[in-house]
This record gives structure tokens, sequence and C-alpha cells, in this order.
């Protein structure tokens, strides 16, 4: 069975949501994945500072952010050894990651931020894969505010993703 880990989003632009024990967390679960036979992605957040972004609906609400290359670091040790597992997207979205998952029979999805760019990507991989065995792992996430990040999760849930807290 092939089976894929998605990172979103974990990368030095984002550092403020990023504790030291979450990424210690991150890092051994994505190692623990990898030991059992997953692959895995991840995306990265990458804006220009141009007048087209300035335009955008996501500089209006978040402004600028992820435009320098001190921002688009990843945070997680074996993506950062593993560069050609990233995927940029510049916009919440990224319309070019299922492409990326055709083959997989089983996608289990974790990072930043929960409410924004997590659920985002799980909703847009759900309704390109809507009978893949999907996880989403409350516990590696994070959101903006516990409120933002609780009401994603239930809007996962809602959407037949199977939103997991293990017990650590
Ligand atoms: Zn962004």
């Amino acid at each position: 069975m092939t089976k894929c880990v998605v990172v979103i989003d974990v990368q030095s632009g984002f550092k403020s949501l990023c504790d030291d024990g979450y990424i210690y967390k991150m890092n051994m679960a994505l190692k623990e994945y990898v030991g059992r036979g997953y692959s895995f992605l991840y995306t990265i957040d990458k804006h220009e500072d141009s007048c087209d972004f300035r335009y955008t609906q996501e500089y209006k609400q978040y402004g600028l952010h992820c435009i320098c290359d001190e921002d688009l670091i990843p945070l997680l040790d074996m993506c950062a050894k593993q560069p050609d597992s990233a995927i940029y997207k510049d916009s919440f979205t990224s319309l070019y990651l299922p492409s990326m998952l055709t083959s997989y029979e089983e996608i289990v999805i974790f990072g930043i931020a929960s409410e924004v760019c997590v659920v985002c990507n799980a909703l847009n991989l759900r309704a390109c894969f809507p009978e893949l065995p999907m996880y989403v792992r409350e516990d590696l996430c994070r959101g903006f505010t516990q409120e933002g990040h609780d009401s994603a999760m239930n809007v996962m849930r809602a959407c037949s993703i199977d939103v997991v807290n293990p017990v650590n």
C-alpha cells in the first residue's frame, strides 16, 4: 500500500507558530511515518512582493509574508534534506498538490495553520479524492488561535476527513 504524508507550511516564515516542542513532535512523527514506509511531500508558502500579490485577498487579510528566502526554510529535518519534495504555492491551496498524490492509497496531513492552509488543502484533496482514506493529525497542527484550530478540525470532520489525535 502506498501512503503519503503531506506537511503543510512548516517553514521559517511561520516560526512564530512553532515552538521547539511542536517542531520536535513533528520531526519525530515524520520520521516514524517514513520508517513505516510512507512517502512525504511538503508545501511552502511563497509570495512575490509584487503588484499582483498586493491586489490579492490574501494580502489584504494577512499582509506581506513569506516573500524572502529566510521565510522559506523547511523547519523539519527530513524536509530540509529532501528539497525535491517541496511544493511551492502562492495561495492558501496548492492546486498542484493533488496531481502529486494520484497514486496513493492513504494521505496523512499536518502542519500550519489549521484554519487556513491546512483546512484549505485538506478540503481540496477531499474534493479531488472523495474515496481516499485521509487523516489529519490534530496534535500536529497549529492554528493562529485555539478557536480557529478547533473550528478547522470540526469542518474537516464534517467533510469525511478523519481527524485523529493519538495519545502519545
Ligand atoms: Zn501566504
